[in-house]
């Protein structure tokens, strides 16, 4: 049977990262994936072109239910660090919006980059192999595949999470840390389109693709993962709500809760109302400083306010106006689930590792590295700095 010093299960992001840099400190390496092809979210990640980290990644970008966890490999192994490999390798990239670094070219480049880091540490790789079943012996793991029995003294899960399970997302982690009795954080579709049932617009079709930026909140500042604010775009679609500012908030939101969102400015909404010159104005055209005509015309019509004068409208009926759009309150019915989620909160429970090493503390051997832990980057590229980070302590921590 063959020996290894650490079988890694999972060759996406964090498993390929974690097996070059654990081959170029000497050990031997396996890593196994069941897919045909690898690197595939890599591939499809920030439209193509990858945005592989953020400039700014820091513990505030990321949920979970312990928010101090990541800060150790966060600091250990940081954006800077991943920023100089991709230079080195002469990728060429760029900042598009709030540290967002992409790709100038395809997102294989990244791909490429992990095969060649894993190349240099001569890594064995085998895929497509299913793991059939992983066991102790002795000090080791055994892993049962249908090419095969292997031992390695160290046995790393980094197969992602649910997200996208047409491209070879599995429950293999949650599945496995169950079997071990390692607790689990219930895992839920993240940066997520929100769906509603009940029109919030008079028709959705009508308004679908137009894009606001707004500020938007989710969640509750004494629950599960706190609260999120976020002052991006967002875009209405024809079944409801995506765009940055409802991807980000969806990761805070859960069943049942309402998300809030401040459509304008209130403080520039009242300059408007109060200069002497837009008396005359309607109440639609006064809303186009804010939003393309058509969407200013449903929100004065919510009201009944539509080709009113501002000089016509009541006290009462512009306190509600500034109430509808300042403090727009929504309950969405549910998520557009797995096949649209960037990413999964909640997973392996970060109480059961070491966060220096990824190691399960009661499992001398055993660790879970990238998003199959309860850890949930923002959208930005946060997700894959998470990847690089959890995988570079690991490399490092094996026993
Ligand atoms: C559409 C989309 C766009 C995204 N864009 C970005 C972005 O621009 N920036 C960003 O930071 N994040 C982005 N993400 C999130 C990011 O892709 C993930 O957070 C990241 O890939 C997680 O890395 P990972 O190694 O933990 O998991 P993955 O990259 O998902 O890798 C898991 C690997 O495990 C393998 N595997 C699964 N089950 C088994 C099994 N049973 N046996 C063997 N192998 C198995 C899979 O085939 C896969 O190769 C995006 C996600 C999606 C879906």
């Amino acid at each position: 049977m063959e020996n290894y010093d650490v079988i890694i299960v999972g060759a996406g992001a964090a498993g390929l990262f974690c097996a070059g840099v654990a081959g170029q400190l000497g050990r031997r390496v396996l890593l196994l994936d069941h897919a045909e092809i690898l690197g595939e979210k890599i591939r499809i990640s920030g439209g193509g072109r990858c945005n592989f980290t953020n400039l700014h990644s820091s513990p505030k970008n990321f949920l979970s239910m312990n928010p101090h966890f990541v800060k150790g490999p966060l600091a250990r192994y940081t954006s800077q660090h991943f920023i100089n490999l991709v230079q080195e390798y002469g990728v060429a990239f760029h900042e598009k919006h709030q540290g967002q670094l992409f790709c100038d070219g395809s997102a294989k480049a990244i791909i490429e980059l992990l095969l060649k880091e894993c190349q240099i540490g001569h890594v064995e790789l085998r895929h497509p192999i299913a793991v059939q079943a992983i066991s102790q012996h002795e000090s080791s793991w055994l892993v049962n595949t249908h090419q095969g029995d292997f031992l390695g003294s160290n046995l790393v899960i980094a197969t992602g999470g649910l997200p996208v399970p047409a491209i070879g997302a599995s429950d293999f982690a949650l599945q496995f840390a169950k079997q071990q009795n390692i607790p689990i954080v219930d895992p839920r579709p993240a940066l997520v389109p929100l769906a509603f049932t009940s029109g919030i617009f008079s028709s959705m079709e009508e308004f679908a693709g137009l894009s606001v930026t707004v500020e938007i909140s989710a969640g509750s500042a004494k629950k599960h993962y706190g609260q999120g604010h976020f002052r991006e775009d967002l875009l209405i679609t024809h079944k409801g709500l995506s765009g940055p500012a409802v991807l980000q908030a969806s990761s805070y939101w859960r069943e049942g809760e309402t998300l809030q969102i401040v459509w304008f400015d209130a403080s520039k909404w009242r300059e408007i109302c109060d200069a002497d010159t837009n008396r005359a104005r309607t109440v639609d055209n006064l809303l186009t400083e804010f939003f393309p005509a058509r969407l200013a015309r449903e929100f004065a019509r919510q009201l009944g306010l539509q080709d009113k004068k501002w000089a016509e409208v009541s006290s009462k009926n512009k306190a509600a106006l500034l109430d509808l759009l300042a403090h727009w309150s929504v309950k969405p019915a549910g998520t557009l689930g797995w096949n649209k989620a960037e990413v999964m909160a909640g997973g392996v429970d970060t109480t059961a590792l070491d966060s220096r090493t990824m190691m399960v503390k009661s499992q001398p051997g055993l660790f879970f590295i990238g998003e199959c832990i309860d850890v949930t980057g923002h959208l930005g590229g946060h997700n894959f700095q998470w990847a690089w980070s959890s995988a570079y302590v690991c490399a490092h921590g094996l026993l």
